[in-house]
């Protein structure tokens, strides 16, 4: 259910607890000797650092994070080298070179059905991290309130107070994750700006139903909400799903801030090269805070990834059909140890259900014995919530070779026994 939080600086000391508890690294926690900002002080590192040191440092295999271990489309990498050798190194416009805008308005147009001008539009930034920042920036005032649904991806609780924000949490939960109108008009007050929505939803794999984003939408529209829509994960959904974009829902033009991430879409993680797409006089005020967030984005990823927006149907079908196989490989070898696993709709990431496995012990415990007795790294889900965390779920990345899965499977029946 929703909960109401009625301060700021409560809501801090939440999302302070919440991130990293005994998975913290000793140095950050330190108190600092010079007067820095607090906030930032007292900030956990990010669960993906956290759990990704420990993999380093146990020699464990890494599920945690989530990265591919290929080296991501040959001829799109070509495309970035060549740039480097031979194109544009200079600053590129701060909006974005014009060959991109204009490959991510034609690559919406084909896939999602949108008509975007590319002028007015589309601004590139380095990553979708990069693009919930400026978005949040731009659309929060102090004292504003935006609805985050956890589980969440961890910038968004950070950047919203960081903009001078009040977060509303609604809490979604295990096995069906589901958006209700009644949680909705729940935290619904007169100051709600934004609601940031993630479809499909990192970490819980899930790729909401036409009716929940219908719901969403509705409710958009009735109290002027902006839905700031991380789409970072829309090519990666299986079993027959084609990527659908909230700002196709009727009457969410206007209202949608759409972000994707080449990263994702090339299986290309370290670029950082990221899009928003929004009305013209949303996407105006974005521009200005991106300009002095990081101004401008490498030209030579940008030259590369215009490319690749443009390459045929069957890249984006094989490149669906490898991860469902592998998603499929990870489920079967994990429920031949034992494991109860949770459907996984999209993303790169599987869920592991503790309590339906038989074990009787919470995430951050079994995530911390995987990595440290039994030599494999997990995120547990509870890292996805500012308060009152699901503890039972565990997140694993299946976006590896087969070879790494196999092992990983065998270790993680080895974590089991230890439980
Ligand atoms: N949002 C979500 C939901 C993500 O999962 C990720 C990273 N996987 C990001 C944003 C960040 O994307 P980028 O690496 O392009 O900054
Ligand atoms: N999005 C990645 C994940 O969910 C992590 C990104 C990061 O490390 N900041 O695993």
């Amino acid at each position: 259910m929703a909960r109401l939080r009625p301060a700021a600086s409560l809501v801090e000391g939440l999302l302070r607890r919440s991130m990293g508890r005994r998975l913290d690294l000793a140095p950050q926690t330190r108190a600092p000797r010079r007067r820095m900002n607090p906030f930032y002080a007292t900030l956990k590192t990010s669960v993906f650092s956290t759990m990704s040191a420990l993999a380093a440092e146990h020699g464990a295999i890494n599920l945690g994070q989530g990265f591919p271990d290929g080296a991501g489309p040959e001829d799109v990498r070509a495309r970035a080298a060549e740039a480097v050798l031979h194109g544009n190194n200079q600053y590129p416009p701060s909006p974005g070179l014009p060959e991109l805008r204009q490959a991510v308005a034609a690559h919406y147009g084909r896939f999602q059905g949108l008509e975007l001008d590319w002028k007015t539009q589309v601004i590139v930034t380095s990553g979708a991290t990069e693009a919930l920042a400026a978005a949040t920036l731009a659309l929060i005032s102090p004292g504003d309130e935006a609805v985050i649904l956890e589980p969440a991806y961890d910038s968004y609780g950070p950047q919203v107070l960081r903009a001078g924000g009040v977060p509303r949490f609604i809490r979604l939960e295990p096995p069906n994750w589901t958006i209700t109108r009644e949680a909705l008009e729940a935290v619904t007050t007169p100051r709600t700006r934004i609601v940031m929505f993630n479809n499909p939803l990192n970490p819980a794999a899930r790729v909401y139903t036409t009716q929940e984003m219908a719901v969403l939408a509705d409710w958009c529209v009735r109290h002027g909400v902006v839905a700031v829509c991380d789409e970072v994960w829309e090519h990666i959904v299986f079993d027959g799903r084609r990527p659908v974009s909230m700002m196709s829902l009727p009457g969410m033009a206007g209202s949608t801030v759409k972000i994707g991430s080449a990263g994702k879409i090339f299986s290309l993680t370290g670029w950082k090269v990221g899009f928003i797409c929004a009305a013209p006089e949303l996407a105006a005020v974005i521009q200005k805070a991106h300009q002095f967030l990081t101004f401008a984005t490498a030209p030579n990823l940008q030259a590369a990834v215009a490319y690749g927006l443009d390459k045929d149907d069957a890249y984006f079908e094989q490149m669906r059909s490898g991860f469902a196989r592998s998603r499929d490989r990870l489920t079967a070898g994990l429920k031949s140890e034992g494991f109860a696993v949770l459907p996984s709709e999209g993303t790169y990431f599987l869920n592991v259900d503790l309590a339906a496995s038989g074990l009787n012990l919470d995430d951050e415990t079994f995530c911390l014995r995987a990595v440290k007795e039994a030599g494999v790294a997990a995120i547990p889900v509870s890292a996805f919530y500012a308060e009152d965390p699901v503890r039972t779920v565990v997140r694993l990345c299946f976006a590896k070779n087969d070879d790494t899965l196999d092992a990983a499977v065998e270790r993680l029946g080895k974590a089991r026994k230890l439980a």
